[in-house]
């Protein structure tokens, strides 16, 4: 089947040096000709998505926590409820002080719900994992829809919720249009989108990189299995939320590069790592090419 871009409809896409190897099989990334949107092509297949998100995915699979040496459950137990609240505070009820209501894409064990509910909204969600939507009803009691937002059926939610919140989950998605078409049917008038999605093509070094291989004719292969199908900057998750939404701010923030995963120390790390000291007083004071953006989308 022919693929598409997700933001703009266009069919031409442009070889971009990276790649995934899972399971013998290569998952090339490729950028639209027309907008920039960056996904992966092939795409893995939803019998693929069923094995890359199978029961562990929260003790194993989840990036970066073998080195932690805790699961993500107690990751998350460890961080205090004031730290989600805050959270919620600083984008759904910044753009919609008065949201009471909050569904959440990608729910994991629950722990934002729960810390939105202690604020006393109404909350739901929706989550892919059985063993997470499991751990979520024994840990908090919450009934959550299990399954893949994309293609379940919702029109029941549909005008109901003050707020979608997604963490982490946008950049998963096979085909993120029909999420941002969904999630606007689900918002009451004047409801909140939030999105925060990780955006390391928006980044000083990885533009520098990107250029030093196309320039040598290496591929580089990505650490890691294929979860992220789309990668995004800013330019490319305002585009797709142009879809539906008028009112879109997106916000840039970068990890401070005392939190910069030195990993083996190699020089293309160590030269990433000095580009991360300019690039960080870059974001810091003017917004603009951060590591994690955050889409605040509001409905007319
Ligand atoms: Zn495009």
């Amino acid at each position: 089947m022919e693929q598409h871009c997700q933001a703009c409809g266009e069919l031409e896409f442009s070889p971009l040096p990276y790649y995934y190897l899972w399971k013998n099989k290569e998952f090339n990334l490729v950028k639209c000709r027309n907008c920039g949107l960056i996904c992966q092509m092939p795409k893995p297949t939803p019998e693929d998505l069923n094995e890359l998100y199978s029961d562990d995915y929260f003790d194993h699979g989840h990036h970066g926590l073998e080195e932690r040496q805790i699961t993500y459950e107690q990751l998350k137990d460890a961080m205090p409820v004031g730290q989600l609240q805050d959270r919620i505070r600083n984008t759904v009820l910044r753009a919609h002080p008065n949201a009471r209501s909050l569904f959440e894409i990608g729910a994991a064990l629950g722990h934002l719900l729960h810390a939105a509910q202690q604020m006393g909204m109404t909350v739901s969600g929706l989550e892919i994992s059985d063993a997470a939507n499991k751990r979520a009803k024994e840990k908090f009691g919450f009934d959550l829809y299990k399954g893949d937002f994309e293609t379940m059926d919702l029109s029941a939610e549909y005008n109901q919720w003050d707020a979608i919140y997604g963490g982490d989950v946008f950049e998963h998605f096979l085909h993120p249009g029909i999420v941002v078409d969904k999630i606007y049917d689900m918002l009451k008038p004047g409801g909140v989108a939030v999105l925060v999605v990780p955006s390391t093509f928006n980044l000083f070094s990885t533009s520098v990189a990107t250029r030093l291989l196309q320039l040598s004719g290496k591929r580089r292969k990505l650490a890691d299995n294929p979860y992220h199908i789309h990668e995004f900057t800013t330019a490319t998750a305002r585009r797709i939320m142009e879809r539906k939404f008028q009112k879109i701010t997106i916000y840039n923030d970068i990890k401070s590069p005392s939190e910069m995963n030195l990993k083996d120390g190699s020089l293309a790390y160590r030269i990433k790592f000095l580009f991360h000291l300019i690039n960080y007083p870059f974001t810091k004071i003017t917004g603009r090419n951060g590591d994690r953006v955050t889409i605040i989308a509001i409905k007319d």
